[in-house]
């Protein structure tokens, strides 16, 4: 078989450094070195070819920086079989939730991965992130007769566990399993082998696009007990304001006060879209258990299921783009886009 051409895409983030031999400080990794400090690669059956991008910290992560990845892996799709982009671990899951939203149908891996130690460190992760992230990208679907990729979606794999990037979400700052995937299983179970499961993978059809503007008049209102509606209000005046996340308790509940309740509608009468997200990792928005939910759902304020916040973020952003008003942005928010929701009726 011909071996898959890949497109190694560096961002930014830990893996891509090295520590300094004589200050022990830690200084970007040149990539273009990248055989000789990991021969593995040599062993891949993979024709690799490296790109980057001004390194950053993931923690600087941007609109604009999204759009700049987004239009590289566009504009390289039909040169390459599958893409892997190095990137911090602090925004991945954002990063990953974006490109499935803004590249919707690309129908080719684009696998994220990074590090918790750097890869010129002994112990680092990003050895072995990165030679297993390469290995996916590069599976040929042996099922299709047309010979296409096994895996058509962004994805995320750290630290053995491949993960639908927009069901991803960084729960560890030390542990490398650092990202987890809390309402979706894993796309595969890694070990000795790396068996996939075929029946979770996206098989999407259509033309690939692109989607490189993103409105970025989205918030998130974090509540906590007794906030007060001067607060809220406050964060619903922002100008240019869009769609607001409202960070709920439990299974989507909120405080039942009438003030919080009439600054929420105020806030969707100037044409804000609100969101109900759980501030739980695990689980989904269910708005109608208790009253305190159902309060929210009644004024109009849309609850999400299960979708991550890194999900919803920028999904909005990607679709409050699309939508000028609150009912089409409503409508299109709702869709499931590309696999970042359970549908309702099989959630329980
Ligand atoms: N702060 C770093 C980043 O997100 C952490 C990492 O790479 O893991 O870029």
């Amino acid at each position: 078989m011909t071996p898959a051409r890949i497109l190694l895409v560096y961002t930014g983030g830990t893996i891509g450094s090295v520590e300094d031999a004589d200050s022990g400080a830690l200084r970007p990794f040149e990539f273009e070195h990248l055989r000789a400090r990991i021969p593995e690669i040599e062993a891949l059956e993979v024709q690799l070819d490296f790109e980057s991008l001004s390194p950053i910290d993931s923690s600087d992560m941007t609109a604009e920086r999204w759009g700049e990845i987004a239009r590289l892996l566009f504009h390289r799709r039909d040169r390459y079989e599958g893409f892997v982009v190095l990137h911090g671990t602090d925004t991945m899951a954002y990063t990953a939730s974006a490109l499935s939203f803004m590249l919707p149908q690309f129908g080719k891996p684009i696998v994220l991965t990074g590090s918790q130690l750097p890869i010129g460190v002994v112990r680092t992760d990003g050895k072995e992130n990165l030679l297993t992230a390469i290995e996916i990208a590069g599976k040929w679907d042996s099922a299709d007769p047309d010979r296409g990729p096994l895996v058509r979606e962004v994805v995320v794999y750290f630290g053995d566990d491949l993960l639908r990037g927009n069901r991803s979400h960084k729960q560890d700052a030390e542990g490398f399993q650092a990202l987890v995937s809390p309402n979706f299983p894993a796309l595969a179970e890694v070990g000795v082998h790396v068996r996939f499961r075929r029946d979770l993978l996206l098989r999407p059809r259509g033309e690939a696009k692109l989607y490189e503007q993103l409105d970025t008049g989205v918030t998130v209102v974090h509540l906590i007990p007794s906030i007060t509606p001067e607060a809220v209000a406050h964060q619903l005046a922002i100008p240019g304001l869009r769609a607001a996340i409202l960070r709920t308790y439990g299974s989507g509940n909120a405080p039942r006060d009438p003030l919080f309740l009439g600054i929420l509608s105020a806030a969707q009468e100037r044409g804000i879209f609100l969101v109900n997200v759980t501030q739980c990792t695990v689980g989904s928005v269910d708005a109608n258990r208790y009253v305190t939910g159902a309060g929210l759902t009644r004024i109009g304020v849309e609850p999400s299921l299960d979708i991550t916040l890194e999900a919803a973020v920028t999904k909005l952003m990607v679709l409050a783009a699309l939508h000028q008003d609150r009912e089409s942005l409503r409508a299109a928010f709702k869709m499931d886009l590309a696999g970042e929701q359970t549908p309702a009726d099989t959630i329980r």
